[in-house]
């Protein structure tokens, strides 16, 4: 199964991706967290992209293209895939068309998670996430179990650099100016699905296999 993730910064994309990984056994890959890993590894590639991604702006997509066509030749990436937060703008999204080509593979799914501005900023503010695996959660609608501790990994949980209300705004402004054309790109593709992000995660879980089955 070779599925997308779709959605707005904040919209439950990583949300939704831990449950896709738990049912079909396959990768989630956020460029976010291979940029963050980047960052907190000091490789010259994650100094470059942090300037971009402390103000809210994409990193350049040369950048990004690369990140993924090393990380689709994995091994793990051969039974599928769950890609998340890309692509993020239409030369992402031709360029994945054509490395997928290349590898005689197609996108089954895509899964928009359609939530509206004005709820975004809450859950961003209120986003604690874990190092360690990636995994989101959120103070009010979606908690750990033990308060500031992965239910998944046990590492402690932290508050993202980016996640502020000021970066929010430039964020959303990248996301409808760069991002949302794609949600065309890939309706015209037949692979698109449209849900209701603004329901319970468990909710938005259910209806979500309920579109994959
Ligand atoms: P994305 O990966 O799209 O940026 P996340 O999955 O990290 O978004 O979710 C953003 C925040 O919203 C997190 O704090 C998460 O716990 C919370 N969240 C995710 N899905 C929902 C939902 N359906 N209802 C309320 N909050 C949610
Ligand atoms: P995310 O973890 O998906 O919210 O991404 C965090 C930040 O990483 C974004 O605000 C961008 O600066 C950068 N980023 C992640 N994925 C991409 C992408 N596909 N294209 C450009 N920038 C990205």
């Amino acid at each position: 199964m070779n599925l997308m993730v779709f959605g707005a910064p904040g919209a439950g994309k990583g949300t939704q991706a831990k449950f896709l990984i738990e049912k079909y056994n396959i990768p989630q890959i956020s460029t976010g967290d291979i940029l963050r890993a980047a960052i907190s590894e000091q490789t010259d590639m994650g100094m470059e992209a942090k300037k971009f991604m402390d103000e809210g702006k994409l990193v350049p997509d040369s950048t990004i293209i690369g990140i993924i066509k090393d990380r689709l030749a994995q091994d793990d990436c051969k039974s599928g895939f769950i890609l998340d937060g890309f692509p993020r703008t239409l030369p992402q999204a031709e360029a994945l068309k054509t490395l997928m080509d290349d590898m005689k593979i197609s996108l089954d799914k895509v899964i928009s998670l359609n939530v509206p501005d004005e709820l975004i900023v809450g859950r961003i503010t209120g986003r604690r996430v874990c190092p360690g695996c990636g995994a989101s959660f959120h103070v009010e609608f979606n908690p750990s179990k033990i308060k500031d501790v992965c239910d998944y990994c046990g590492d402690k949980l932290v508050i993202r650099k980016d996640d502020n209300a000021e970066t929010v705004k430039s964020r959303l402004g990248a996301y409808h100016a760069q991002t949302a054309p794609l949600i065309e790109f890939y309706t015209n593709m037949g692979v698109m699905v449209e849900l209701d992000g603004t329901k319970d995660v468990s909710e938005v879980t259910k209806d979500m296999f309920n579109s994959l089955s």
